[in-house]
Parts: C-alpha cells; structure tokens; sequence
C-alpha cells in the first residue's frame, strides 16, 4: 500500500482564497485586518519566515507590517513597544517572531501581548481558553494539522493518537486539540521509554521532533496517518522533515511531505487569527 501524500500548499491555498473573499467583505464594512509583526535580531530563520508571513497576508489583502528591532534591543524597550501596540486600535493582531535574544524573557513578552491580539495563541490566557475548550485564538501549527485532517476527512473520533514532541508550540497544544476532538492522546519525548512500542500503537502520528528521519517504517503501524511538522536543513542545503517519508509513505494510508505538508498550514491559520481578531470574535 502507498499513502495518499496530504498536500498541505493545496489545502492552504482553498483556504486563503476563503479568506481572501472574508477580508473582502470586511472591507466594505470599514474593516482591514492588520497585523504587526516584531522581529529582533537578524536570525535567517526568523527572517525568511517572516516574509512568509508578510507575502500570506498580501495574497489574502490583510495589512501587515514589520518592526525590525536590532540584536541589542532591551527587554523593556520591546516590552514598550508591545505596549504601544496593546493601546493602537488599528492593530488587530500582534505577533512577537520567536526565538528572541537570549537576554530577553520570551515568557515575559508573550504575556505582554493583550490576549484579545495574541494571533500565535501562546499567550497563558489563550492556552487556558483552548484547554477548556473555549473559543479562543488557537495556536497556528497544531491549528494548521486539525484543519489538513479535515480536509481529508480523517475520522478521529476513538482514534489513538501519538504525539512525539511536547513543546509549548507543537506538541502540548496538538494533543489538547486531538483531545477535544475526541481522539485518544499519548505524549512521547525525549525521556520516554520503548518509543517505538508507542509509535506502533499510533492511528495518528504525529512528529515534531526536529530531528532529519527520525521516524521509519519500523515505527508506524500499517495503515496510519503520518504528519511529519519537522523542518531540517540537511548537508545539501534542502528542507527534509523528521519522517523517512519513502519508507514511511509504503504503510502508511496518509501522509504529509516536507515542504508543502504542514508549513504552508501554520501561516494560513496565523492569517485566520488575524481576520479573527479583527472581527473580534475571541
Ligand atoms: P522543540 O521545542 O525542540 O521540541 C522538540 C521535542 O522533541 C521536545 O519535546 C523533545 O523532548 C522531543 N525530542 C527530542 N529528541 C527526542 C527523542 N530522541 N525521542 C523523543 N522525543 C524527542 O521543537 P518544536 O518547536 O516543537 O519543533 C519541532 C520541529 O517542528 C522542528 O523541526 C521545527 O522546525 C518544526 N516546526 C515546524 C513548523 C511548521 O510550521 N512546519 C512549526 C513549528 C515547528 P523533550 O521535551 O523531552 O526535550
């Protein structure tokens, strides 16, 4: 059996063209979703994703702007300027691009964000709300994945998910949202013990480790779903994601690639939190 390969880049591109007519009629209601974005530093990652985002919102017609704050911004001078936002009207979304600096409190800048424009749904507030199952601004990645299981109709109802990776981000909020969705959730990490074992029990597996094939065939059951979040650049200068998607896609039923799985998802959903904020419906 061969998977059916998930494309990700095709079930976001329905998506934002959804969004696209949304924001259309905002307009005629007086309404153009906005959205600061605040990088510090110049870390190459953080620089390309950002202009993801700033090319996602353009193709949807979101307003978004950049503020570039160098290396050596203080703590207290972001932390004014997040304030500075909280109080602008015209923002309706405010995302801090992580990591910051080492000498900056990333805890301490999430909670500064006013909750009602937190649009990466990090903010202890949100995660609360998405706990208790509450209408609330979802965290974009774990967001992303719901939305591409939708898309296939995958039934996760009873489903025995597992999940390897627990960071705030990823993991943590993935298995709470498969939780609210009825699915049955098992947490692995990097102290769990017989990790293949728990794989092999995976309807659903889903891998955020960071780590270039970390996954093979010896550790999915025939017949699982496999969504692969990890991105890794390789010696050749190439994207690969933490499943041998070759080996893996000959047992599973389906299966995301890297690029074009999960990625194109998590900028999608970051533009619906922001059309959400501007609706004000959290
Ligand atoms: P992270 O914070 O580094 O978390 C990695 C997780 O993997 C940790 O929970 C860690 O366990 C676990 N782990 C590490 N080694 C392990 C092992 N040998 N066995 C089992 N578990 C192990 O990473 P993240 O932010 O969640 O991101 C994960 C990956 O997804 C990265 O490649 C990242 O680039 C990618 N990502 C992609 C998107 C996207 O949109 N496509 C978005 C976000 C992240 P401990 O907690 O015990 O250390």
């Amino acid at each position: 059996m061969s998977a059916e390969v998930i494309n990700g880049l095709e079930v976001a591109t329905k998506l934002r063209a959804e969004m696209k007519e949304k924001v259309a009629e905002l307009k005629k209601e007086g309404i153009i979703p906005h959205l600061t974005v605040i990088l510090v530093g110049d870390d190459p990652a953080s620089k390309s994703y950002v202009s993801g985002k700033e090319k996602a919102a353009k193709e949807i017609g979101i307003s978004s702007e950049v503020i570039r704050m160098n290396e050596k911004t203080t703590e207290q001078q972001l932390l004014d300027k997040i304030a500075e936002l909280n109080e602008n009207e015209n923002v309706h979304g405010i995302l801090v691009q992580l990591p910051l600096p080492s000498h900056i409190n990333e805890d301490k800048v999430i909670e500064a964000i006013d909750p009602t424009k937190d649009v990466d749904g990090f903010h202890p507030v949100n995660v609360g709300k998405m706990m208790l199952g509450q209408e609330t601004f979802l965290p974009c990645t774990p967001h992303g994945i719901i939305k591409l299981l939708e898309a296939k109709k995958i039934d996760l109802e009873g489903k025995h998910a597992v999940i390897i990776g627990r960071s705030n981000i990823v993991g943590k909020p993935m298995g709470q949202l498969l939780l609210n969705l009825n699915a049955t959730v098992t947490y692995c990490h990097s102290r769990t013990k017989n990790l293949q074992e728990m794989t092999n029990l995976a309807d659903i597996l889903i891998v955020a480790v960071g780590k270039a094939h970390f996954i093979n065939d010896s550790h999915v059951k025939d017949g699982a779903v496999v969504i692969d979040v990890g991105v890794n650049r390789i010696e050749d200068g190439t994207l690969t994601g933490d499943v041998n998607f070759d080996l893996v896609k000959e047992k599973a039923s389906f299966i995301t690639p890297v690029p074009r799985g999960v990625g194109p998802m998590t900028i999608t959903m970051l533009m619906d939190n922001t059309i959400k904020a501007a609706m004000r419906l959290s």
